[in-house]
């Protein structure tokens, strides 16, 4: 865990943090300096308070009272015994008996020490947590470099699914315009196609055909030689519709056997063209499934479009014709000038 704030650091701001010990030092350094230089004359006798305060310093605050405490009963027991050491200590030295005061210096001296390992705790905890820190620090950097890679693959893996998701979307797009037989557009598709030709027509007045076919006697065809028979025929005309018209035109599966073909920017003589032309290519193709040779055909109708018509009305047209060339004996296209 990091801390939110980390504490400041420094001898200042412990000592703002810790105003006891502050008073405590204020008062050692004071009376040490007060009664050093005026309450005494400056001699190298003085210099025994220094021992005195190194004693407590090293000693920590419990033990320099114990210590101090032993001294006064020592030096009391000397006075009252009246010994021979203290009255050579008291000779010697001018010792003055200032116990008190000296007792004092050992026990301030003694808090300065544990106030100096606090201090040095302190520190030895700061630079733990400066460490701990550092080392946080670059925990969260490999987090970091983990988490831009994590990132990354997502990413990836998002643009993948995109990518999958759209290439779906464009497959049943086209699941829905085209029919899975045959693989021509779909009645569906055809109904789009013919609004956006008719809407070209009225900016451009540029003249389109439609034919409609339909396969004779089909049912026979399924009757006699299968409905797989069946399917492969339609497959077959689907292709003969696909290569026999310019890339203009489009050809659409209208319903079971039935095609539409639509011709943009023709005029009747044109679609009469691409018409027989389709016509004769299914005569004249060999139809060969399950070595059975088919006897396929087409009848085919057409209409030109007319301004102001519908698009039913122009199919019904072409389904007219239709209707009249099966009537005048399929394998026809109608109208048609030759027949
Ligand atoms: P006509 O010459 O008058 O058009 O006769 P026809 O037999 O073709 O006409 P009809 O409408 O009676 O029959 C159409 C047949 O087309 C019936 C149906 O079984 C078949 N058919 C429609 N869709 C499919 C298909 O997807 N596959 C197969 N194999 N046959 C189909
Ligand atoms: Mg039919
Ligand atoms: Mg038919």
């Amino acid at each position: 865990m990091v801390p939110e704030t980390t504490p400041q650091r420094g001898l200042f701001a412990y000592l703002v943090r810790n105003l006891e010990h502050t008073f405590i030092l204020f008062i050692l350094v004071s009376v040490t300096l007060s009664h050093l230089f005026f309450q005494f004359q400056i001699s190298i006798l003085n210099l025994y308070y220094i021992p005195i305060m190194l004693a407590g310093y090293l000693l920590g605050k419990r033990l320099a009272i114990l210590y101090a405490f032993l001294i006064v009963l020592l030096v009391w027991g000397l006075i009252l015994a009246n010994n021979e050491i203290y009255l050579v200590l008291k000779s010697q030295l001018e010792f003055n008996m200032d116990l008190t005061l000296w007792g004092g210096f050992l026990i301030l001296s003694g808090w300065a020490g544990s106030l100096s390992e606090n201090l040095k705790e302190e520190f030895r905890t700061s630079n733990l947590l400066r460490k701990e820190l550092a080392r946080e620090k670059e925990d969260l950097k490999s987090l970091n470099e983990r988490l831009i890679i994590v990132n990354r693959k997502l990413e990836e893996k998002i643009e993948k699914r995109t990518y999958e998701l759209e290439q779906s979307n464009e497959q049943l797009k086209k699941l829905s315009w085209t029919d899975p037989l045959t693989q021509l557009l779909n009645r569906r598709s055809c109904e789009e196609r013919f609004k956006n030709e008719i809407a070209r027509f009225e900016r451009t007045k540029e003249p389109f055909c439609v034919i409609l076919g339909d396969l004779d006697h089909f049912k026979s065809i399924n009757d006699t030689y299968g409905h797989n028979t069946g399917d492969y025929v339609l497959l077959q005309v689907s292709n003969i519709l696909k290569e026999n018209s310019r890339k203009t035109d489009m050809a659409f599966r209208w319903g079971g056997e039935e095609f539409l073909i639509l011709l943009t920017g023709t005029e009747l003589k044109g679609g009469l063209i691409t018409g027989e032309k389709i016509r004769t290519k299914i005569e004249e193709t060999v139809f060969e499934h399950n070595d059975q040779i088919l006897p396929i055909t087409m009848s085919l109708g057409i209409s030109v479009y007319k301004e102001g018509q519908v698009m039913e009305d122009c199919i019904k047209e072409a389904d007219e014709n239709l209707y009249s060339a099966k009537q005048a004996g399929r394998n026809r296209l109608h109208p048609h000038p030759d027949y």
